[in-house]
C-alpha cells in the first residue's frame, strides 16, 4: 500500500450528508488513528517550503491540523473563525457558498506585514473558503505562497484556483 493509500483508507465517505447528493469525507476516523494523524502532520510539515512565521487554520477542522503543524514548524498559530467569534476588533472577508454566503475574520492585528503565512484546512472542493482566507490574510499585510490540505476534490477546481493566485498547494489525499 502506497503512503497516499494508507491516509485514504483512514478517511470515510458518509453519503447525502449535510444534503442529499454531497459525498461527505468525514475525516474523524483518521483523527482518532494516532500513526495516521502523526503521519498527515509528518508529511504536512515535510511538504512545507521555506520559514514560515505562522500557520493560518479555518475553522473548526482546520485548527486541528494547523495547530498540530505549527509546533513542528517553530510557527504561531493563526485562527480564521467564523465572523463574530473574535473577541477584539476583526477584519472580515464574505464568500459565496452554494446557497447563500458566509464570512470569515480575523483580529486586526493578528498579523505583523510581511508575516508569510502557510494557509491550512482539511479539505479543499470549490476554494471558495482558502480564496477567502487568502484575501483576509493579505487584507492584513502577510504573505500566502502555500497552502496545504488533508484532501483535495480535483474536479471542483479549488486547488487550481489557488495556484492561479500564485499559491503552491498540496493535497495528501485526492
Ligand atoms: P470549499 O469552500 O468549497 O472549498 O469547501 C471547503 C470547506 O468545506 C472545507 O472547510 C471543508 O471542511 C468543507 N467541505 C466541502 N466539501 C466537503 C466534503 N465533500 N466533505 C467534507 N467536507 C467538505
Amino acid at each position: 500500500m502506497s503512503a497516499h493509500d494508507d491516509l485514504k483508507a483512514l478517511i470515510r465517505t458518509i453519503p447525502d450528508f449535510p444534503k442529499p447528493g454531497i459525498q461527505f469525507r468525514d475525516i474523524t476516523t483518521l483523527l482518532l488513528d494516532p500513526r495516521g494523524f502523526a503521519q498527515t502532520i509528518e508529511r504536512m510539515a515535510a511538504a512545507t517550503r521555506g520559514k514560515v512565521d505562522l500557520v493560518a487554520g479555518i475553522e473548526a477542522r482546520g485548527f486541528l491540523f494547523a495547530a498540530a503543524l505549527a509546533v513542528p514548524l517553530n510557527a504561531g498559530v493563526l485562527l480564521i473563525r467564523k465572523d463574530g467569534k473574535l473577541p477584539g476588533a476583526t477584519i472580515a472577508e464574505d464568500y459565496a457558498l452554494e446557497y447563500g454566503q458566509d464570512r470569515i475574520a480575523i483580529h486586526e492585528d493578528a498579523l505583523v506585514p510581511g508575516a508569510r503565512v502557510l494557509l491550512v484546512d482539511d479539505l479543499i472542493a470549490t476554494g471558495g473558503t482558502a480564496r477567502a482566507a487568502v484575501r483576509l490574510i493579505r487584507k492584513a499585510g502577510g504573505i500566502v505562497s502555500q497552502a496545504q490540505f488533508l484532501v483535495d476534490l480535483p474536479d471542483l477546481g479549488g486547488a487550481d484556483a489557488l495556484r492561479r493566485e500564485e499559491i503552491a498547494v498540496d493535497a495528501l489525499v485526492s
